[in-house]
This record gives structure tokens, sequence and C-alpha cells, in this order.
């Protein structure tokens, strides 16, 4: 080896040395065996998590489905018969005659004004409820102020009442005996009471404001305790005067069993007492016996008090 040679070879192995010891976290590397180049510790680099932004996508348009609302009915909308439809069965409710007031409340028909017209002369002198027409022409029935439809309907009533037992003076229906018995009747305010017979066969019959005729619909009124009953039995005993029976004794008569005025007065009452369709007499606001028992007391009191000799 030349001294060159020797030198350089020193120099490297110097600078080797250098190096190595200017490295302290390099492993030493052995010169005689292969070589080992120090290897750094890599710190590895991480790169940050990604973010990651959603794409969104854009909500479809929603389309919504509406059913059309209905803004008229079908005119041809059949509703249809359930198949199993009951049957149901009706019994028919005959209707309820009408009761003696409800006849005297309402108005008679022109045919009934015309029938009682037949059979008597109304004549209406005296009035104390004109210048107003209860009834009227137009309704079917007559042009009528109070006190006529109340005289037409007492004439009514006596058309209708039917008794059970015969009547004592005549054999005739109460209606047809007094069509038989009298043509006329008169209503005055001219005379202090009801008589027979001016003009024949014609009675008069008294109208002031203490009638019952001018007082009430009713045929016995609870808040007096008469009504038209009393007009109704009142044209019965004027009528039975026609008949040749005068007061035997004063004002009064004898007995109940002549027959007169009062006999047949008497008679009436009893026998719309007890011989009657009590239905007829059934009153509003007074207890179902009460037009019987007051008829009852009012022939009773006619029994007391008009007979000079009792029996
Ligand atoms: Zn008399």
């Amino acid at each position: 080896m030349k001294p060159n040679s020797a030198r350089i070879l020193a120099m490297i192995g110097f600078l080797f040395l250098l190096s190595a010891c200017a490295n302290p976290t390099s492993t030493p590397v052995v010169l005689n065996a292969t070589v080992t180049v120090s290897i750094p510790t890599l710190t590895p680099t991480i790169a940050p998590a990604e973010t990651i932004v959603p794409t969104l996508t854009a909500a479809p348009t929603l389309t919504p489905t509406i059913a059309p609302i209905q803004t008229a009915l079908p005119t041809n909308t059949v509703v249809p018969s359930p198949t199993d439809k009951p049957t149901i069965t009706l019994t028919p409710t005959p209707p309820r005659p009408p009761t003696v007031d409800e006849v005297l409340a309402g108005c008679p028909t022109a045919a009934q004004v015309a029938s009682i017209n037949a059979d008597f002369k109304m004549s209406f002198e005296a009035d104390l409820t004109v210048g107003k027409f209860v009834c009227t022409a137009t309704q079917g029935s007559v042009d009528l102020t109070l006190m006529q439809k109340r005289a037409y309907n007492i004439l009514l009533v006596a058309k209708q009442i039917t008794f059970s037992k015969p009547l004592p003076w005549t054999d005739k229906s109460l209606y047809a005996w007094l069509a038989g018995t009298i043509k006329g009747i008169r209503f005055r305010s001219d005379i202090p009471f009801s008589y027979c017979c001016q003009p024949a066969n014609t009675i008069d019959i008294r109208v002031a404001d203490n009638e019952y005729i001018v007082l009430t619909d009713r045929w016995v009124d609870p808040r007096s305790g008469g009504g038209l009953r009393d007009t109704f039995v009142l044209l019965v005993h004027e009528a039975r005067h026609n008949e040749g029976k005068p007061h035997t004794c004063g004002a009064n008569d004898n007995t109940i069993g002549e027959l007169g005025a009062w006999g047949v007065q008497y008679d009436l009452l009893t026998w719309l007492a007890d011989y009657t369709d009590p239905a007829f007499f059934v009153t509003t606001g007074a207890p179902s016996n009460y037009v019987r028992t007051l008829t009852k007391s009012e022939a009773e009191n006619i029994r007391k008090t008009r007979f000079c000799k009792p029996e």
C-alpha cells in the first residue's frame, strides 16, 4: 500500500467515526460487518377523518290526492227499503165522540143551522153579544154572534142526547118532541122573565147579562155551577106550557105526576143525570161525575121547591 492510500483510509475511518458520534439515536454500525443503515423511527401521520357532508337529495314534491267534495246531493237518491222490514199492524183507534162541551164550543155547520131553522123560527130580537161573528159562512158555518152560536148549539145537543129510559111525558126523542111542540123561539130583552107563548107556538126567552146564554159556552160551568144546561131545560119547560100545561099552584105546580112544566123540568134533570152517557157530560176542570152530581142536585132542588103537594 502506498502512503497516500493509507492516509485516505485513515480519513474515511475518522469521518465515519465522527458521523457515528454525531447521531446518538442511530444504531452503531459495525464496519467490519454488513453496513447497517440507521432507520429513523417513523411517526405515522394520520390524516384527520374526513367530515362527510351528506348530499341531500331534494324531497319529491308530493301532490296530494283529495277527493272532490260533493256539493249537491243527487236528486234521484233512492233509499233502498230493507227487505226484512217488519210488518206493523196498527189497530185503528176509533175517534172519541165529542163531549157536550166540545159540541158547544164549536160552530154548527151550515147544514146543521139550516136543519134547525127548518124546525124552528129563530128570532134574535136582542143580542148582548152583537157586533162580532164567532162563526162565519167562510168557515163552513153561518155568520153567527156568540149568543146565536150558543142557541143553535143547545138545539144541536138536544138532537144528540139519547136516553136509556123513555122520557115520562113523551115517547118521542127529546128533539122531535120539542120540534113538534113549538114552532119558534124568540130571544128578547124586553121581558122580565121567560114565558110561553107569544105568538102562538112560540116561546119567549129572556136575554140579560145574568142569563147563562150570555155568560158561558159550557154545559155546566165549574165557575158558577150552571150553564147552557139551564137554558136547555128552560126551553123544555116553556115548550111544555104550549101543550095546555099552565102552572097549577101559582108559579108552581101541584105535583110532579101531573107532568106540567115543573114536573117535566124535574124529570128532564133526573133523566139527564141518570139515563145518559156519562162520557158525553165529562167536563174539563171538574171531576168526571161533576155534571151528573150537580144535575141530580138541581133536580132535587126543583122537587123540594116547585110542588105544592109533595108526593
Ligand atoms: Zn113556567
